[in-house]
């Protein structure tokens, strides 16, 4: 469920109308639902206390949706991060989320980062390998205190989806494999420079069926018990993210409740705390991108181009994974539906959005809104072409408020400096 519906022939918001909000802030635009965002949250919440586990963890996967707004208005439910970079870590703190909340995840961490992270004293650093679990040692031993690191599994399972977000398969870059995590895990108790202190897995995102999670956390519940019988204390499962979302053209995704049901069934009695990292089943369908219709292009052969204000700059995901996005005219007009090639002004054939698409009559100056777009949509916008970066609204009832300006093309161009010789 979310905060997005048509009133009075408009679309609104909550209690905003998306027509007013781009008449006050431009398109393209992305805006995001703060009841949505806090409903999605407590509804996994919710759902995992229902379930029997205690107290868990859910680090709100920081990539989906980096903006500061978002974060602190999840950090303020009691949502950890799960970050990925140095500059992740930064955002979770300076949204308010403290440190024992958040999950440094990632395969290629640098010393400078990992570093950083001890200094501020995140919670855990999640190892995807033996060389990073030495990198970390060392870095540790330097600063004089002793990591929490968890040791990232990859518990080579198909999860469906996308093969550009598969990340449990043997072959994908994440995580090391059971008989390594075993290894890895004895080696580290024997470390200075580290405590391990659990085992973590992610096995991909927009995953729609529970069946493979439920083979990986059954084997990751495996390695719990077989650490344990050699000895080892382990305290925390982190069980990644990954349940998908309905994109409206896709399998329905299983219920928060089925998925924790789920979990209880595969880890029942197993004493530990649980951590999560979902990202796009909060952030998804808590955010709109609402665009102009710039030209109706008619070709004589018959294909109609819509050709939008918004480009793959501002919305990769149809580009690099052929996502679908549900698209919505703002203010719906009476007729009936026309055949869309829906594109982009970026000089790339990749710039569209979708082929074939049966939509409402629509004319030049008409806005429309690509649904779902809250989780990996701002976060992955860039400037290409020197189209200013899309800017970023969060609603709160009748109340919005502009959270990433458009920059303007002064700001784009003092970013950069000439060469002395130039
Ligand atoms: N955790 C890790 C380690 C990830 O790589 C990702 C995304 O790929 C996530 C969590 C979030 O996944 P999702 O947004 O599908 O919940």
């Amino acid at each position: 469920m979310n905060h997005f519906e048509l009133r009075a022939g408009e679309l609104h918001c909550e209690d905003v109308s998306l027509a007013r909000l781009a008449a006050e802030v431009g398109t393209p635009v992305y805006v995001y639902s703060s009841a949505t965002l806090e409903r999605h949250y407590t509804v996994l919440r919710d759902a995992l206390v229902s379930a029997g586990l205690e107290a868990p963890l859910i680090a709100f996967a920081v990539k989906a949706n980096p903006n500061l707004a978002v974060l602190r208005t999840l950090g303020r439910l009691g949502a950890g991060a799960d970050v990925v970079s140095e500059g992740e870590v930064r955002r979770a703190l300076a949204a308010g989320i403290p440190a024992e909340r958040i999950v440094f995840s990632g395969v290629g961490k640098s010393e400078r980062e990992i570093e950083f992270a001890l200094q501020v004293g995140v919670a855990e650093i999640n190892v995807e390998s033996e060389p990073e679990l030495h990198l970390v040692n060392t870095v540790a031993q330097r600063l004089g205190v002793r990591a929490q690191v968890a040791v990232r599994v990859n518990p080579d399972v198909e999860a469906g989806g996308h093969a550009k977000i598969s990340t449990g398969k043997a072959e994908n870059k994440f995580g090391v494999s059971f008989a390594e995590a075993e290894r890895l895990y004895a080696n580290a108790s024997n470390m200075a420079g580290v405590k391990p202190v659990g085992v973590a897995c992610h096995i991909g995102s927009q995953i729609t069926e529970l069946a493979p999670m439920e083979a990986a956390f059954g084997k990751m519940r495996g390695l719990v018990e077989r650490l344990r019988g050699e000895g080892l204390s382990v305290d925390r499962l982190d069980l990644g993210g990954g349940l998908g979302v309905p994109y409206f053209n896709q399998p329905e995704p299983p219920s928060p409740e089925a998925y924790a049901q789920m979990i209880a069934r595969a880890m029942g009695g197993l004493d530990i705390q649980f951590a999560f990292e979902p990202g796009r089943m909060i952030a998804a369908n808590a955010g709109v991108l609402v665009a102009q219709v710039l030209h109706v292009n008619r070709r004589p052969e018959g294909r109609n181009f819509l050709v939008l204000d918004a480009a793959m700059n501002d919305l990769l995901r149809p580009a690099m994974y052929d996502a679908y996005h549900d698209i919505r005219p703002v203010t719906p007009r009476e007729g009936a539906p026309e055949t869309y090639d829906v594109v982009g002004p970026v000089c790339e054939t990749g710039d569209t959005f979708t082929r074939d698409r049966p939509l409402p009559p629509l004319a030049a100056g008409d806005l429309v809104a690509f649904m779902s777009a809250g989780a990996y949509g701002a976060a992955m916008s860039s400037e290409y072409n020197s189209r200013l970066l899309v800017p970023e609204v969060l609603v709160r009832g009748g109340d919005y408020a502009v959270v990433r300006p458009r920059p303007s093309y002064d700001d784009m161009l003092e970013r950069e400096r000439p060469a002395p010789w130039l």
